[in-house]
C-alpha cells in the first residue's frame, strides 16, 4: 500500500446528511470518520477489479519540454511522445495523425498550452 494521506471536509446537507446518519447508526459507529472509512472500503471491495492495477483509462503522466508521457491502458505502459521542431512523434506509432495517444495529448490544456508556446517559436506542430 502506497503511504499517501487524504485530508477530507465534508459538509452534508438534507437528504444526503439523513441518509449518512442513518448508515452511520446502522453500522454502529461512533466517529464519522469510521463511517467514511467503513464507506470507502465497501464502495472499494465492491469495483475492485476497476479500482485496483493500473489506471483502466489513458492518462497523462507527466509534462516536459521534451514532450508527454501517455500511460496507455491496453498497452499496459507508458508512451512517451517527442514535440520537436519537425511535429509530435509517438514512441509507438508511425502515424502521429492517427494515434490515439497524440489525439489524447492535444485534447489536454496544459499540453495545448506548451504546443502554443512551442509553435510562437516557429515548431511544425497541430493547431490547438
Ligand atoms: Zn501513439
Amino acid at each position: 500500500m502506497p503511504d499517501s494521506s487524504e485530508k477530507l471536509n465534508v459538509q452534508l446537507k438534507g437528504e444526503i446528511a439523513d441518509k449518512f446518519c442513518r448508515i452511520k447508526k446502522f453500522l454502529g459507529l461512533e466517529q464519522d470518520t469510521e463511517v467514511i472509512r467503513a464507506l470507502i472500503t465497501w464502495y472499494y471491495n465492491l469495483n475492485k477489479d476497476e479500482l485496483s492495477g493500473p489506471p483502466k483509462t489513458m492518462w497523462h503522466i507527466n509534462l516536459n519540454d521534451k514532450g508527454v508521457l501517455v500511460w496507455d491502458p491496453d498497452l499496459r505502459k507508458a508512451v512517451q511522445l517527442y514535440f520537436s521542431k519537425q511535429g509530435i512523434t509517438c514512441q509507438e506509432d508511425e502515424k502521429t495523425d492517427s494515434c490515439k495517444h497524440v489525439m489524447f495529448a492535444l485534447s489536454k490544456p496544459d499540453i495545448q498550452e506548451v504546443i502554443r508556446n512551442r509553435k510562437k517559436e516557429g515548431w511544425d506542430l497541430p493547431d490547438v
